[in-house]
């Protein structure tokens, strides 16, 4: 499951200045793969994916913390009634997230998202969204 983290890193005791995945991993024992992280000197977003049944005492560690935890369950997602199924998402996706299927419909497999935000900007129609 994929857990999008965000932090403030604006004095010295806050979240984004201490190793806290390194922590709750080592305290946990699960393994937290890191997937994307954007970090400035003021805050921090840090997308990570662990195994589903760890993701609910990982989420509740991160937050005593003080780290903020959103689960992305569908972290893209496909208005269907704008989507004409062109598929001009496949190919510009890293993550191999959008395929056809058999009828040449749009399959969508979101837990691969890693939130690059490519194929938001890509699709002609607008029919693409992040998790809001
Ligand atoms: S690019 Fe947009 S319209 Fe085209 S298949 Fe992907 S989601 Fe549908
Ligand atoms: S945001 Fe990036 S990784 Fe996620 S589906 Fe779009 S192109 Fe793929």
């Amino acid at each position: 499951m994929k857990l999008l983290l965000t932090f403030s890193r604006k004095g010295r005791g806050d979240p984004g200045r201490e190793p806290v995945i390194a922590r709750v991993v080592k305290e946990t024992g699960v393994l937290i793969n890191v997937e994307k992280a954007n970090i400035d000197s003021m805050a921090g977003e840090v997308l990570i994916d662990v195994p589903d049944g760890d993701a609910e005492r990982v989420q509740r560690r991160l937050e005593e913390l003080g780290v903020s935890v959103r689960v992305m369950e569908n972290a893209i997602v496909r208005d269907e009634e704008e989507c004409v199924d062109c598929g001009a998402c496949i190919s510009i996706c890293p993550q191999e997230v959008f395929s056809f299927d058999e009828e040449w419909k749009l399959r969508v497999r979101s837990e691969r998202c890693v939130l690059c935000g490519k194929c938001i900007q890509a699709c002609p129609h607008g029919a693409l969204s992040q998790q809001g």
